[in-house]
């Protein structure tokens, strides 16, 4: 028996994978499987489809939610602009998200790191846009191969969550701040980002539980991501303990904030990785493109209860 509040979230990163027909039935499986399985109603799910399929997936959601009550899926998308609207060529931001029935968000991908250079800023930038405009934020952190064979793991990651520790809510804060976005992503251009030296308040505390509610953290480590190599579960806790200490120490309510695992995760090792008591769930990649594959996933997490 679990001795935590936190529901487990069971999240797909579907990636450039796929076509609008394969997509929407790939949609269709999972929202079947989930009616026919009420067990798994206990978990909260994920899917993040490619940004063009997001529309038709959030049409199917909302007509099925009107049949499956308590269905619960979430849209999300795997990435957003860090601007609120403008002149941003190719960029999509939260609300247009949000018309496509999207209430999640990853931010941070290993891939998005390494394959199209986003920087720390630039993902906390995307990160408090995507709270701000009400989203369930998916941080996606962890260590390169070469990072954890030189002993690196926790410097990384420290790293990869020291702007995200400094984002405090602060409303009057913010108002000196302006909206902050668009703002911040020209400040990226030329001037410090001011929100990393943001100190805490007294009066935060329920700003800053609002984000945590919004806030889930997912550990993936780079070298087991689609290589078929998962961590250890003692070491997935290990590195679960050190994040939910770091948000502890910098005063966030780190025992209502989920953290995931990502990289390589199946049904015949996610068992094992749930019985970590600090593993509240999966960002999964390949395995969440075939329906039965992804939900057996969360039949592991079930058991786990
Ligand atoms: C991912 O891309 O977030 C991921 C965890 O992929 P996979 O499950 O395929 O390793």
């Amino acid at each position: 028996m679990r001795m935590t509040s936190r529901r487990r979230l069971i999240a797909g990163n579907w990636k450039m994978n796929g076509r609008l027909e394969s997509a929407a039935a790939l949609g269709a499986g999972l929202i079947e499987g989930l009616a026919n399985r009420q067990d798994l109603q206990a978990l909260d799910w994920l899917i993040c489809p490619p940004f063009v399929h997001l529309k038709t997936l959030g049409d199917l959601l909302e007509q099925s939610r009107q049949k499956i009550p308590g269905l619960a899926m979430k849209l999300g998308a795997q990435d957003v602009s860090a601007a609120e609207d403008g002149a941003y060529t190719g960029e999509i931001s939260a609300e247009m998200l949000r018309d496509c029935g999207c209430s999640a968000v990853l931010i941070g991908h290993s891939e998005r790191r390494q394959y199209f250079s986003e920087s720390e800023t630039l993902i906390a930038q995307k990160l408090k846009r995507a709270i701000d405009a009400g989203f369930l934020a998916v941080l996606c952190v962890g260590e390169s191969e070469q990072e954890r064979g030189k002993g690196l793991t926790r410097a990384v990651i420290d790293k990869q969550i020291e702007l995200l520790l400094n984002l405090w809510p602060v409303s009057s804060h913010q108002a000196a701040l302006g909206p902050c976005a668009t703002q911040d992503l020209q400040a990226q251009r030329g001037v410090h980002m001011a929100l990393a030296n943001h100190q805490p308040g007294v009066g935060d505390t329920n700003a800053r539980a609002e984000w945590a509610s919004r806030l889930v953290i997912a550990y993936e480590p780079v070298w087991a991501i689609g290589t078929g190599k998962s961590a250890s579960p003692d070491d997935a806790q290990q590195v679960h303990a050190f994040i939910r200490d770091r948000l502890d120490q910098a005063g966030w309510p780190s025992s209502s904030i989920r953290i995931l695992y990502g990289g390589s995760v199946k049904a015949d090792n996610a068992q094992a990785l749930f019985g970590m008591p600090d593993v509240d769930g999966a960002l999964v990649g390949g395995a969440s493109l075939q329906a039965t594959s992804f939900l057996d996933i969360g039949q592991a997490a079930v058991r786990h209860r």
